[in-house]
C-alpha cells in the first residue's frame, strides 16, 4: 500500500473530467478497463471510476446505523493521469476546449474531442 498523501499541502489539480464521463484506464492495475466517472476530487487529483480499482473495505457492524459489517467491495480512487476520456467515435482521446456562443450573448467553454471535434459534454 502506498502512503497517504497529505491533502492540505497540495495545490488543487485542474481536472477536465466530470461525473458520468466515460473514460478508459490507460495505466495501472486496471489498465484497459472502461467505466463511468463516479466522483472527481480536485484536491487530490484523483477520480473514482465505476468497477475500477476495486478495494475491499472492512467495515465494523453498527446496528444503530443499519450497517451489517464485514468485507464490502467498492471502488477506490485512481489518479486522473491514468485515464483518458472516451470519444464515442475515436476512443480514448485528449480533450480540447472551444468557446461556443450561448443564448443571452454569453460564451461557454465546451470540451471537444481533439481528433474529430465532437463535443464531449452532454446536454
Ligand atoms: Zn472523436
Amino acid at each position: 500500500m502506498s502512503a497517504k498523501l497529505k491533502k492540505d499541502k497540495r495545490e488543487p489539480v485542474r481536472i477536465q473530467l466530470k461525473k458520468n464521463d466515460n473514460v478508459k484506464v490507460i495505466a495501472g492495475r486496471d489498465r484497459g478497463k472502461t467505466g463511468r466517472v463516479l466522483d472527481v476530487d480536485s484536491s487530490t487529483g484523483r477520480i473514482v471510476v465505476e468497477h475500477v480499482n476495486m478495494i475491499k473495505k472492512h467495515t465494523k457492524k453498527n446496528p444503530a446505523k443499519q450497517i451489517a459489517g464485514g468485507i464490502a467491495e467498492r471502488e477506490g480512487p485512481i489518479a486522473v493521469s491514468n485515464v483518458m476520456i472516451l470519444c464515442p467515435k475515436c476512443g480514448p482521446v485528449r480533450i480540447a476546449h472551444h468557446m461556443v456562443a450561448a443564448p443571452g450573448g454569453k460564451t461557454i467553454r465546451q470540451r471537444i474531442c481533439r481528433k474529430c471535434g465532437q463535443t464531449l459534454d452532454k446536454k
